[in-house]
């Protein structure tokens, strides 16, 4: 027990001097407010004990990572048949934010869900009939997945809403194929707040956990995810969760993981348990630089690569 808690602190010492070579995301204003020496990490057991160090208070936006859950929520909703009908499965090699391959792909559906277009297409599938309902829908999800009250970070949410431009324009591209319904703006104002949720990582690393847990939430031993859905998201969380460095990532690390450009990382080690990563200064590609260096010590440590 103490043996992973000194292993914790001495990986968080370790990994401080990768952290501030990053740099901290500000295409979203409000996001270069974060310390860029913030560095965190938890490591959620299938028991239902933690272990945490460095700035586990700090909460940080989910971001990305945000994409995983709500995928979870709409293929438990609608099926996978319906769901890949408007999103594909495949990793595109293009930024997260590209339209590229919106216009040269045929059919003119978002390669996969972990993409901004993916997500935004995703998020449209929420069940509600307003705004309101939806985001009540999500929310509650969350909450149950971290048996915690969350919510989400207005400022953050503003900021993006105010600058997001390409997504909008992903949007409305989509709306023209038919890929989307509905008023743009109403999606965008979801999208926003859903990227804005505010957690810390102990919070992120139980989410982790629950994929870990095959969806059974460690609590209760209720199946909040289905088997099949859990799945799925790890699959996704492998081929496209680390951005253009999902490959790399694999080899070096080889957990299921998501990245969001707040520098949080949610990981999930099947059978094993969640982890939670929060370093807001990213490299090139907008992961964490201290937290892929935390994933790569503890998993060469532990063994935890999956393949
Ligand atoms: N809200 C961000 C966006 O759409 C999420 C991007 C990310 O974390 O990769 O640009």
């Amino acid at each position: 027990m103490n043996h992973t808690q000194d292993l914790l602190d001495d990986l968080i010492n370790q990994a401080r001097p990768f952290a501030i070579k990053g740099k901290v995301a500000d295409y979203i204003p409000a996001l270069s407010d974060q310390d860029p020496t913030d560095l965190a990490i938890c490591i959620y057991s299938l028991d239902n004990t933690s272990f945490y160090s460095g700035d586990y208070m700090k909460k940080f936006t989910l971001q990305s990572i945000s994409k995983v859950i709500t995928l979870a929520l709409v293929l438990m909703d609608y099926g996978e048949e319906k769901v890949f009908s408007k999103v594909g499965m495949e990793p595109t090699g293009d930024p997260f934010n590209s339209i590229a391959k919106l216009e040269t792909h045929k059919p003119s559906k978002p390669l996969n869900p972990m993409i901004n277009a993916g997500a935004l297409a995703v998020t449209n599938m929420i069940k509600g009939d307003t705004v309101i309902e939806k985001w009540d829908r999500l929310l509650e999800f969350i909450c149950h997945l971290t048996g915690e009250k969350v919510s989400y970070n207005e400022d953050v949410a503003y900021s993006e809403l105010q600058t997001a431009n390409l997504n909008r324009s992903l949007c409305y591209f989509m709306k023209q194929h038919g890929v989307i319904t509905g008023n743009v703006e109403d999606l965008l104002v979801l999208y926003t707040k859903q990227c804005a949720v505010e957690m810390n990582c102990v919070d992120l690393a139980k989410i982790g956990a629950v994929f870990a847990n095959d969806g059974i939430d460690l609590e209760t031993g209720r199946q909040v995810i289905s088997r099949d859905v859990a799945r799925i998201c790890k699959t996704f969380m492998v081929t496209c969760g680390m951005y253009n460095s999902s490959g790399e990532f694999a080899i070096k690390v080889g957990i299921p993981a998501k990245s969001g450009v707040s520098g949080g990382i949610m990981g999930s080690v099947p059978g094993k348990c969640g982890i939670g990563v929060f370093g807001p200064a990213l490299d090139e590609i907008g992961n964490s630089s201290g937290g892929l260096k935390l994933l790569e010590m503890l998993s060469t440590k532990y063994s935890w690569s999956i393949f």
